[in-house]
């Protein structure tokens, strides 16, 4: 397949693409969106909350706004009652991501752009043929409609099964856009299909997606050492989108972290795993070393991360007019041991 120029390709050749993401975590932490299936009702129900991050995340620093149609595919809609909404709800998502991008910043610098979105079905089996054509029909509405609207290109993301990741680039191709294709790193080494993730990267790549990589499940620094091995094997452009939680050895993914009592801690009391600001910081520089291309973040994602992340990429954002001054807080700019000693032993007394 010919190279492709577009906004997107120009924008990756220029430097790195700051991606954000993590919007159905967000919305339903603020109380916008149902867990458990965790479709975005939020996009016909409040589109203003939708709005908001949007913009939080363009104020600290994303280049994308990733239009919010993540589980908005017929299968999942089914679910609850709402396959009438379908068109609506996926048109209103890419409609308002363009809305927001228009805001960038008016300082020279270029509009963020906009991503149309899909992601995996649970209707691909690898073992029925027949359900290729049903997912294909799946992406090919949802872009149709995506496209109708106005993307720069398309991320097909958390892919489980190399197959389905096919399915949807060829779908992304057939609407002559660039493809940012990822997986969803969720077991030790392979897609659900039996292939080594950087081999499926190789193979997406050689298919002529713009972009290859992971994003979701795993955290900064149990994803860091499957994307060197990517970046090693592809020469095309990589993306990395971990979610901000503190996954390691023994729970290599956000779905196995465990509370101190053995509970599971996903998808809804993760909280005390998070990644600070400076752990999100620390990734972006250090996924940036390996040669990262488009570095980003996942469920769980907020502004302070996505602002951190910018500025630790030498960048200075909208939201940085905020960013922390702790020499002007009045317990923290001087004589701090002095002060702790003076009032710490009455706090913890
Ligand atoms: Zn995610």
């Amino acid at each position: 397949m010919a190279v492709m120029n577009s906004l997107f390709t120009d924008r990756l050749r220029g430097g790195t693409v700051l991606g954000a993401e993590g919007y159905v975590f967000e919305l339903e932490r603020r109380g916008y969106i149902k867990a458990g299936p965790f479709v975005p009702e939020v996009v016909l129900d409040f589109p203003d909350a939708v709005r908001e991050l949007h913009r939080e995340f363009l104020r600290a620093g994303a280049d994308v706004m990733v239009a919010l149609t993540y589980y908005a595919h017929r299968e999942k809609l089914r679910d609850v009652g709402r396959e009438d909404d379908l068109e609506a709800m996926n048109r209103q998502a890419v409609r308002i991501a363009r809305e927001v991008a228009r805001e960038s910043p008016d300082d020279g610098g270029a509009r963020a752009l906009v991503a149309g979105n899909v992601c995996n079905t649970w209707a691909y089996d690898p073992d029925d043929p027949g359900t290729r054509e049903t997912v294909r029909a799946m992406y090919a509405e949802q872009l149709g409609w995506a496209v109708d609207e106005g993307v720069d290109f398309v991320i097909s993301e958390t892919n489980d099964y190399l197959g389905e990741a096919l399915i949807a680039l060829e779908v992304i191709q057939s609407l002559r856009l660039p493809a940012m294709v990822t997986l969803a790193p969720t077991q030790p080494g392979h897609t659900r299909d039996g292939y080594e993730y950087a081999d499926a990267c190789r193979i997406l790549a050689a298919e002529g997606a713009q972009v290859v990589g992971l994003n979701c499940d795993r955290g900064p620094k149990t994803m860091l050492p499957l994307i060197a091995r990517i970046r090693d094997l592809v020469d095309c452009a990589v993306a990395v989108q971990p979610v901000p939680y503190r996954t390691d050895a023994i729970a290599p993914t956000m779905q196995a972290l465990r509370s101190a009592a053995g509970e599971r801690a996903f998808p809804i009391a993760l909280d005390s795993f998070a990644c600070t600001r400076f752990d999100m910081a620390k990734f972006a520089v250090q996924a940036s070393e390996l040669g990262v291309d488009y570095i980003g973040i996942c469920c769980g994602a907020g502004p302070h991360h996505v602002r951190a992340m910018a500025e630790a990429l030498g960048r200075v954002v909208p939201a940085s007019k905020y960013s922390p001054s702790m020499e002007l807080h009045p317990m923290l700019k001087a004589d701090v041991s002095a002060k702790d000693a003076a009032f710490l032993p009455s706090w913890i007394a």
